[in-house]
């Protein structure tokens, strides 16, 4: 088979407190096939990545916060863009990747879901954004269909258990209301959610 490569947008080291516990890098990876109307990322996803790095290249990169990770709990995390359409090389880097490094991957869960059982060993947590769990809603704001999240978070749940999953409930102004949220987030408890995240999108200027 041949060596899964990972088409990398950029580094962000020593991050604290953003991607669960411990010291973290962020691994921004290209392509998302949602199309989110305030996607804080679409001028970068519209850009070449920098590079296509293998596993062991990528490792070499990062490899520098070692102690940090070792030290604190944290790992890399791998964002993006859409992370788990790179499962097959979370997978080759969970492989080569010191033991004790924790993979976080962050989601829409908008892929195949071969995608998902592919990264579900190779990851110890998931952050999945799952925008809004109302259809009609979805659909607006990201040109996708929330079936697709829904059955892909089910998936998620039973394989890692709800530890190991924390789903992102946004408010997105122009698209739901605090009720939607609430809505939203009485759904995925239903559902075996959790760990749940309610926040707030802040859209700006350049993101218009
Ligand atoms: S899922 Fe994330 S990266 Fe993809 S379009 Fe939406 S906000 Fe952007």
């Amino acid at each position: 088979m041949d060596e899964p490569l990972y088409p990398l947008l950029s580094i962000s080291r020593l991050r604290m407190g953003s991607d669960g516990a411990g010291v973290t890098t962020l691994v921004a990876g290209a392509g998302c096939p949602l199309h989110c109307r305030w996607c804080i990322n679409r001028r970068l996803l519209r850009e070449a990545p920098a590079a296509s790095v293998t596993a062991e290249e990528l490792l070499r990169r990062v490899e520098v916060d070692d102690l940090y990770f070792r030290a604190t709990g944290g790992g890399v995390t791998f964002g993006g863009g859409e992370s788990l359409l790179h499962a097959a090389f979370i997978r080759r880097f969970r492989a080569v990747c010191p033991e004790a490094w924790r993979i976080t991957a962050e989601t829409s869960l908008a892929v195949p879901q071969e995608h998902i059982a592919l990264a579900a060993d190779a990851v110890d947590l998931f952050f999945v954004d799952c925008k809004d769990t109302d259809g009609e809603i979805y659909r607006r704001y990201t040109g996708g269909e929330v079936s697709l999240m829904k059955e892909n978070l089910r998936f998620l749940l039973e394989r890692k258990g709800p530890e190991a999953v924390i789903v992102r409930v946004p408010r997105i102004p122009g698209y739901n209301s605090a009720e939607d949220q609430q809505r939203s987030a009485a759904r995925l408890r239903a559902m075996g959610v959790t760990r749940l995240d309610l926040f707030d999108y802040v859209v700006r200027e350049d993101m218009a």
